[in-house]
């Protein structure tokens, strides 16, 4: 084995949260940063334009895994993306800024015992992140790494979705991340200047050439390398060799809610007799490692249009030219779009304390894989419920880091959560009948007209269902015996180790994923820093401050 000049810190995973991370804890001059990345560079254009979402469930820049068969879903398989390239998830997703219920923060501090991480404390590091394009308020910021922006490419169906919404009792809602979370209307999208904003383009590309700052890619970890309880670096595969690189504070993992398992696991750190079942020597038993995985489970309902009033026919060759063109000279058309600028949250348990239930109008048919695609031009409607209980696990199918996990997410595990799923379904399907969506929506093709009962959209739901890509929770926070980092992010029982991404979040939040991922990666660099943590949020109404803010206007 080689092995390379030592690093103050090594993170293992250049995804959203390991560029935060990078990029934080390199601006001290006094210590060096080493990234490593298993994926390439994000230079093709497809990453940057909106609308190249739409090839990236297809397989671009992902690992290719699949779930096993899901045994609550009459043995579905479903393909299970997950970026492989810089800026990670960030790099590949859909793009919408969502950040969930103050409740989902306020059940991390006080049913999971993570202290510190109420959503007041956390709402100061979301703030730290973003760059808002519109808002400056309680909730909002401008200034930093992260571009959030209005969409710039919505068409007409989209008002008419939100007008459908109000029809049938659910409220316009102009900021999801606001006051008040329900309601339909448009999400901000994590976009400047009409490109992706990622956290490579937002934390990696300004810093890239600090001098203490290391970023290496197409760069595989096979494992971590323990002493007597402590991380004392990486082991790595380069040109068909193994190397080793020496950690002098602390190694940190960043690989995503199924690569940040799989990488203890690999290392001998989980369950220690399962570890022994598939041949790894156990270095620390932690049984939470790969278990409580989370996720949100999508159902859809697509429709015929009346007309073109989508991007579906954006596929023919001479307006996929002018798109194209639009796009490069004008920043604006079909490729300015992210496909799903639209949707909003609602509640399919009636009596639930906050909304259950998130939507995303897709902008065509088939955008994502594994989704069918209409002849002529179509409309989907997805639907997620977004409090599971389900609880699956990532597992190894043997000893050699190489292999596929074993990713199993449990979906519909609990029949509450099948029951809510569907409710959300039938909620989408309202949506859509609406008087508002009728110049636009000509009928409803999948689950379609003839599927009714609760059997026919449960089967309908085996065979179409997909993941939202919101993975979460297999190395747990907090302080209970399934937990396997502390509230500084330590795994628990090793010295000079932590696990900063999306991981850890004990419970899913009712949203997509990015924003709370790049939350933690925010606070996890004052952790790592040893700063004083940001104090939380205190609202301008609670100031006490006597400015006048508004006038009153008497019409
Ligand atoms: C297709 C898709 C669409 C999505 N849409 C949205 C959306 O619109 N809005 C939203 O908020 N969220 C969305 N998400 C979710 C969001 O992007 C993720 O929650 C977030 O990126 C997770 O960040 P992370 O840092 O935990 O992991 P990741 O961003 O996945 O980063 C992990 C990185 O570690 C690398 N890695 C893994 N193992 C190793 C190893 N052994 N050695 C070296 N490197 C390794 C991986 O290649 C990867 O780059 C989407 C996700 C996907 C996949």
């Amino acid at each position: 084995m080689i092995k390379s000049e030592p690093f103050d810190y090594i993170i293992v995973g250049g995804g959203s949260s390991g560029s935060v991370l990078a990029a934080r804890l390199s601006e001290d001059p006094d210590c060096t940063v080493l990234l490593v990345e298993a994926g390439g560079s994000d230079w093709h254009p497809l990453f940057h334009m909106p609308a190249g979402f739409a090839k990236m469930t297809k397989g671009m820049a992902s690992w290719g895994w699949h779930t096993v068969p899901q045994k609550h879903m009459k043995g579905s398989v479903l393909r299970y993306t997950q970026a492989k390239v810089i800026g990670g998830g960030s790099t590949i997703n859909a793009q919408l800024y969502t950040r969930g219920n103050a409740l989902d923060y306020d059940t991390w501090a006080n049913d999971e015992g993570c202290t510190g991480w109420d959503y007041r404390s956390v709402l100061a590091y979301f703030k730290r992140a973003e760059d808002n394009q519109r808002f400056a308020d309680d909730y909002h910021s401008y200034g930093g790494p992260l571009g959030v922006s209005m969409p710039v490419a919505t068409l007409p169906i989209c008002d008419a979705f939100i007008r459908a919404g109000q029809e049938l009792g659910i409220p316009h809602n102009h900021d999801f991340n606001g006051k008040q979370q329900a309601g339909l209307g448009f999400y901000q999208l994590m976009q400047r200047d009409r490109r992706r904003s990622s956290a490579s383009l937002g934390y990696l590309r300004p810093n890239q050439h600090r001098k203490n700052l290391t970023i290496i890619q197409n760069t595989f970890v096979s494992r971590i390398a323990l002493e007597n309880k402590r991380a004392k670096g990486i082991v790595v595969r380069r040109d068909n060799r193994e190397e080793m690189i020496y950690a002098t504070r602390e190694v940190i993992v960043t690989s995503g809610a199924i690569g940040s398992p799989k990488l203890l696991m690999q290392s001998g750190i989980g369950p220690a007799e399962y570890l022994k079942s598939v041949g790894v020597s156990v270095h620390h038993d932690l049984p939470g490692v790969g278990s409580n995985l989370q996720d949100h489970l999508d159902l859809f309902v697509m429709a015929e249009c009346t007309g073109d009033h989508t991007y579906d026919n954006v596929t023919k060759w001479y307006r996929t030219l002018w798109a194209g063109l639009q796009y490069l000279l004008f920043k604006s058309g079909p490729v300015a779009s992210s496909l799903f600028e639209t949707g909003g949250f609602w509640y399919a348990d009636p009596n639930a304390r906050a909304p259950d239930i998130q939507f995303h109008l897709g902008l065509g048919s088939g955008i994502e894989a594994g989704v069918a695609r209409l002849k002529n031009a179509g409309v989907t409607l997805n639907s997620a419920y977004m409090r599971p209980h389900s609880r699956g696990t990532v597992r190894l199918l043997s000893s050699d880091p190489e292999d596929a996990p074993l990713i199993d997410p449990n979906y519909w595990a609990e029949p509450h959560d099948r029951k809510m799923s569907i409710e959300g379904l039938k909620i989408a399907r309202e949506i859509m009948q609406q008087a508002a969506l009728k110049p636009f929506v000509l009928a409803e093709r999948l689950p379609g007209p003839s599927l009714k009962s609760e059997d026919d959209l449960f089967d309908y739901g085996c065979a179409n269902a997909k993941t939202d890509h919101h993975p979460v929770g297999t190395c747990k926070m907090g302080t209970g015996p399934d937990a396997v980092v502390g509230l500084d992010l330590s795994v628990h029982g090793i010295e000079a180790l932590r696990v900063a991404d999306s991981s850890v979040m004990p419970r899913v939040p009712s949203c997509n994923t990015n924003a709370p991922t790049i939350m933690i990666g925010e606070k996890g660099s004052d952790l790592i820093r040893g700063r004083e943590p940001l104090p939380p949020v205190t609202f301008a109404h609670e100031k006490n401050d006597q400015r006048p803010r508004a006038r009153q206007f008497v019409m």
